[in-house]
């Protein structure tokens, strides 16, 4: 059940801005807006205000005015979150957002979670809970493609996806479960062949789901991409030139990027998840040797490796791990980046550049310190990624939640599909359908009863959304 109460938050980003939007929302959200406001025309409060119109008047207290205002009113159900709502555009002074803040708690608002107009939304039947969770993810989208995902999961694209599902499972089960109240006549409603056929195509769209998570994941998250080699190849000087900031520690001291820095940047609309490691070099230093074996790990986590070569060394400079990194990489995008190309004289960088390209034709020669060519790596970058093209109408799961839930739903219509074969009884059938239905129902909320779980869906939304 919603919650009772009437709430307020700030909605707009936190400090000074132009304007200011403070959203109101529950039963008494007109009454308490009544006791704050009054409207320049006079014969309407905000309780009698026409629904989707805005006035002007003041925000006052006693006799002081706070702020010239604007005041939308939103009339039940007919609003985001299926609640009165007003909402209060303000100037964007911090004092002025503060003190109508105040005036409304003073007048019996609650002050909103995080995510609690949209808890509420969801609460009140307005969004299941993918589309509450894809307005999250549509507020936090730093790329066209994250962008994309998020609007077609919000206007409920991947709901009706599931719910197709859902409705083939449910016919499943319900013929399966008719024999069982016929149990002592030994019939067979269910046409094995015919539900054999049945759960291998619901079998191969959640696998279709799963598999998009790979992708899903990359392009809300970033692609990730490990930066990799010798201690004082340039590792960190590389990181700086795309990040465009002096975000990792460069110095001339062999071993200082000990722990691994994570940051993302947008090239071409594609979010790039950079993760500079520790050097790799034989050490005895035990810290050092932890983030060796880090940087290890994080090879295996990411899509590309971008392995940096000091073109002024000689070429076996990261010792025996030179195999090691080969082996990690077989797997993944591998780029060999020659730096500091700026350090050598033509013929020099020519005879370098025979040897590497014998392992790697398409090497890159770039000057990380003097932004030679960085672009280029860009662009290979780009070239790299793999990402699949995303279709108007293609569903592309990017929540962690829904990935877990979308894998136990594929284990157990796995399991409905080896009991059909093993001719299994018809009850035993069931259980495993009525899995499979409610690890699908989770997505979207109608299998979720728990507070807790709730919360902890929204608790990362912003404040007043
Ligand atoms: P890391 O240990 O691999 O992270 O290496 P750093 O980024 O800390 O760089 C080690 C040293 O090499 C620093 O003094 C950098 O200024 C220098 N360096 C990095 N890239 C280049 C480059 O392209 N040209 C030159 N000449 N020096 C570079």
């Amino acid at each position: 059940m919603p919650d009772q109460t009437t709430i307020c938050a700030i909605s707009t980003p936190a400090g000074q801005g132009g304007i200011a939007v403070i959203r109101i929302s529950g039963p008494d959200a007109f009454a308490i807006c009544d006791t704050v406001y009054r409207p320049m025309k006079k014969s309407y409060s905000v309780a009698e205000q026409f629904p989707n119109t805005i006035s002007f008047g003041h925000i006052i207290r006693q006799a002081d005015i706070i702020d010239e205002v604007l005041v939308s009113v939103f009339r039940a159900p007919h609003s985001y979150t299926g609640e009165d709502t007003v909402e209060i555009s303000c100037h964007g002074s911090i004092f002025i957002q503060q003190e109508i803040l105040k005036l409304l708690v003073e007048q019996g608002c609650k002050i909103a979670a995080p995510g609690e107009y949209t808890q509420r939304a969801y609460l009140n039947g307005k969004l299941d809970l993918s589309q509450a969770e894809a307005v999250g993810d549509l507020i936090a989208a730093s790329s066209a493609a994250s962008h994309k995902i998020a609007v077609q999961q919000m206007r409920g694209g991947f709901s009706h996806r599931l719910s197709i599902l859902r409705d083939q499972l449910l016919n499943f089960t319900s013929l399966v479960e008719l024999e069982l109240d016929f149990s002592e006549e030994d019939v067979e409603f269910a046409d094995r062949t015919e539900l054999r056929i049945l759960a291998s195509e619901i079998e191969t769209e959640i696998r279709r789901l799963t598999d998009s998570f790979a992708a899903g994941n990359a392009i809300k998250n970033g692609i990730p991409v490990a930066i990799i080699g010798a201690t004082n190849a340039g590792k960190s000087t590389l990181l700086n030139q795309l990040l465009k900031e002096d975000k990792a520690i460069v110095s001339d001291i062999h071993g200082t990027t000990r722990d691994v820095i994570e940051d993302t940047i947008i090239i071409d609309g594609l979010m790039f998840r950079f993760i500079d490691t520790a050097g790799i070099r034989e050490t005895n230093d035990a810290i050092e040797r932890i983030g060796i074996e880090r940087t290890f790990r994080k090879i295996e986590q990411s899509s590309i490796v971008l392995w940096v070569i000091d073109l002024t060394e000689e070429p076996d400079s990261t010792g025996s791990f030179a195999g090691m990194i080969i082996e990690k990489c077989r797997d993944r995008q591998l780029i060999l980046v020659l730096n500091k190309s700026d350090r050598l004289e033509e013929n020099e960088l020519e005879k370098k550049l025979e040897y590497y390209r014998h392992f790697d034709k398409d090497c890159m020669v770039i000057s990380a310190k003097s932004d030679t060519d960085i672009v280029l790596l860009e662009t290979k970058l780009v070239a790299s990624a793999h990402l699949p093209q995303i279709g108007e109408n293609d569903i592309v799961v990017t929540n962690m939640r829904h990935y877990e839930a979308l894998s136990r739903a594929l284990l157990a219509i796995e399991k409905v599909i080896r009991g059909l074969d093993d001719h299994i009884p018809g009850d035993l059938l069931a259980q495993d359908i009525r899995d499979c239905l409610y690890d699908l129902g989770t997505i979207t909320g109608q299998q979720i009863h728990s507070e807790e779980v709730l919360q902890n869906i929204f608790k990362n939304f912003c404040i007043g959304k």
